[in-house]
C-alpha cells in the first residue's frame, strides 16, 4: 500500500535536497490531482486584510475552503467514528508523497492556506505527540530550509487529526511571527548553547529557542516541555503550537504556549459565533476566517481578546522560564 504512495524518497541516491523533492511533488500533484489544483487556484481569489492591534498587527485571510479544518470536530467520540484521513490506506487515489527517512510522508494539503502547503504525516497511525518526534521535527526544519518552515499543532490545540502524528510545512516567512519576532526577542537565559527568549508586546505567550546543535536544541526543548508540565499541572502533552526553521546554521523553535484551543466566541450560536480556531498559523499572525461575515466583523479588540484567552498567562509563562 505504502509503495503506491511514494512519488520520491529522501534521502535518495542522487542527493536531491528535500525542498527540491517537495516542490517537484507539488508541481506534479497539481497536474495529477484535480482537488489540489482547485485548492491552489482558489487561493488566488482569497481576500486578506490587515488588522492593526496596537503593539502588533495580524493578517486576516478569508478562505472558505478551510471550513473543514477550522470547524473540525476534534472530540474523542467524533475522532473514533471517522475514518482517519491521514492513514496511507485512506488517502485519495491520486495522492502521493515524498517518503522522508522511511518514517514520514510529505503530502500536499488540498485545502491550502499557502501556495505550497504540506502535511507531513507519519506512515503509521500513532498519536500526535511532539516530544517523541522532536528530532524528526528538527531534521525536517533543516532539510526543508531555506524554502519552507515546519510547524506542529498539539493534539488539543489545532491538530485536525489528533490521533495521527503529523507536522505541516509552509513557505518560509509567510507566517508573520517568523519575521515579526526578530526585533522583539528578549533573551531570558542560556542552556548549553541554546538561548531561551520571550517576545515582548506580542499579546501571546511565546518562548523562542535558538541553537546550532541539534542535540542541544532537542534537550532544551524537552526541558521546556517538562517545565510546562509542572507549571501547567498536567500529565498530558502541554498545549502548544511550534514553528521551526533553520537558517545560517541555527535552529529556531517558536513555541506558543496555550491555555485552550478554541475561544468562547467559537461556541456561540447564530450571528455571535465567530469561526476562528487558532492553530500555529493563526496564533502566528495569519488568522484564517472561513466565513465571509467573520472576515468583515473581526476587529482589533476581538483579536486581542482571542489571543489572550487561548494563551497561557504571562505570570505562568515567567514561572515556566524559571523552571527550565
Ligand atoms: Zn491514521
Amino acid at each position: 500500500m505504502l509503495s503506491q504512495k511514494i512519488y520520491s524518497q529522501f534521502p535518495n541516491t542522487v542527493h536531491d535536497a528535500l525542498s527540491k523533492l517537495t516542490h517537484d511533488l507539488y508541481v506534479n500533484q497539481q497536474q495529477q490531482w484535480p482537488l489540489l489544483a482547485d485548492g491552489v487556484s482558489a487561493l488566488e481569489n482569497v481576500q486578506t486584510r490587515v488588522v492593526d492591534c496596537g503593539t502588533f498587527s495580524v493578517r486576516l485571510q478569508y478562505n472558505p475552503k478551510r471550513i473543514v479544518s477550522t470547524g473540525a470536530k476534534v472530540d474523542t467520540a467524533s475522532i473514533k467514528e471517522r475514518k482517519c484521513f491521514l492513514c496511507v490506506g485512506n488517502l485519495p487515489d491520486e495522492q502521493q508523497g515524498v517518503l522522508f527517512k522511511e518514517k514520514f510522508l510529505v503530502l500536499c494539503n488540498p485545502m491550502p492556506i499557502f501556495k505550497e502547503h504540506f502535511t507531513i504525516s507519519h506512515v503509521d497511525h500513532i498519536p500526535q505527540s511532539i516530544e517523541e518526534q522532536i528530532l524528526t521535527f528538527l531534521a525536517l526544519a533543516k532539510e526543508l530550509s531555506p524554502m519552507y518552515s515546519v510547524f506542529y499543532n498539539g493534539p488539543k490545540c489545532g491538530a485536525s487529526a489528533p490521533d495521527h502524528m503529523h507536522f505541516q510545512a509552509s513557505p518560509t516567512g509567510l507566517i508573520p511571527v517568523e519575521h515579526e519576532i526578530v526585533e522583539r526577542m528578549e533573551m531570558k537565559k542560556q542552556i548549553g548553547g541554546v538561548s531561551v527568549s520571550t517576545v515582548k508586546d506580542y499579546g501571546r505567550s511565546v518562548i523562542v529557542l535558538e541553537g546550532d546543535t541539534e542535540q542541544d536544541v532537542e534537550l532544551t526543548f524537552l526541558r521546556l516541555t517538562r517545565a510546562m508540565r509542572l507549571v501547567m499541572n498536567t500529565n498530558e502533552e502541554p498545549k502548544m503550537n511550534v514553528i521551526g526553521s533553520f537558517a545560517q546554521g541555527l535552529w529556531r523553535l517558536i513555541v506558543f504556549i496555550r491555555s485552550k484551543h478554541r475561544p468562547a466566541v467559537f461556541f456561540k450560536e447564530g450571528n455571535d459565533k465567530i469561526l476562528i480556531s487558532p492553530a500555529s498559523v493563526d496564533i502566528g499572525g495569519l488568522v484564517v476566517t472561513p466565513l465571509e461575515k467573520d472576515f468583515h466583523i473581526v476587529d482589533a479588540e476581538m483579536i486581542r481578546n482571542i489571543y489572550e484567552e487561548v494563551s497561557l498567562t504571562r505570570e505562568l509563562l515567567n514561572t515556566i522560564i524559571e523552571k527550565i
